[in-house]
């Protein structure tokens, strides 16, 4: 069984103490593809560090997360600019609005967000939605640059079933993480309604662990946990599960 985490912060303050640990422990368990998205360019070294050590598991992204948007975003966005003349990636992101943390911003997040569109149309990439009390800013960005070269990942996706098919119109899948096993989570209720070829799997570790490690750092093992709900939601197999989102993943990302 392969497993795909396609959103994990491996290179994480939060794993330097038991780095390599975790990760083994997540390849023994069958999660053996690690997409790891970007944040602001202070991470960047780390990311290619993580890189080299597990160059056969670990898929890297960039982009400016949309809480790191902040007066110097114009250098961050540079940064992303450069990195993407000199090597190559497997997606922009994570890229997106959050007007939980700081709604100030808004104005320049949304330049930001529709910047790095135009570098994933530009070359050829997905790109890796955040999305945090902002589905309206978001879809009115989507709606304005959908294109049949705009594709990738709604990541960590909390919505509602309208929300969901709204997502999917947009050449999106639906990353989905420990929220599925959450008892409020809510998108639990109605996903058996949205089709296995629309959802990949994700952690997003060291954040928002699946029951029971609630409130505790996530790491990408933990996603077994995830499959098992899933499961149990869709009525099919883990093994199942596996092989339909690992092949979205697949489908997505070009690897
Ligand atoms: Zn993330």
């Amino acid at each position: 069984m392969i497993i795909t985490d396609t959103h994990t912060h491996l290179y994480s303050e939060a794993f330097d103490e038991d780095r390599d640990d975790i990760i083994t422990r997540a390849i023994k368990q069958g999660v053996t593809r690690f997409f790891i998205p970007a944040i602001d360019s202070t991470y960047t070294e780390s990311m290619f560090q993580l890189e080299k050590d597990y160059p056969d598991y670990v898929f890297l992204m960039t982009g400016l997360h949309p809480t790191h948007v902040k007066d110097d975003y114009k250098d961050e966005l540079n940064h992303v600019e450069e990195l993407l003349t000199r090597k190559s990636f497997y997606a922009i992101g994570e890229i997106g609005i959050d007007l939980y943390w700081d709604k100030t911003t808004l104005e320049i997040q949304k330049k930001a967000f529709k910047h790095q569109i135009k570098l994933a149309k530009q070359y050829k990439l997905p790109i890796v939605i955040h999305c945090r009390d902002a589905f309206n800013e978001i879809f009115e960005v989507l709606e304005e640059e959908k294109s049949d070269d705009l594709f990738g990942v709604f990541h960590c996706f909390t919505g509602t079933l309208e929300q969901a098919h709204q997502a999917i119109s947009y050449n999106m899948k639906l990353g989905i993480g420990g929220v599925a096993t959450f008892k409020n989570g809510k998108i639990d209720q109605f996903l058996n309604q949205i089709d296995l070829s629309h959802i990949v799997l994700e952690t997003d570790s060291p954040y928002l662990a699946p029951v029971p490690f609630r409130g505790k750092r996530n790491e990408s093992g933990y996603i077994i946990k995830v499959l098992e709900k899933l499961s149990y939601i869709y009525n099919r197999s883990e093994e199942d599960i596996a092989k339909i989102t690992t092949e979205n993943s697949k489908a997505i990302f070009k690897i």
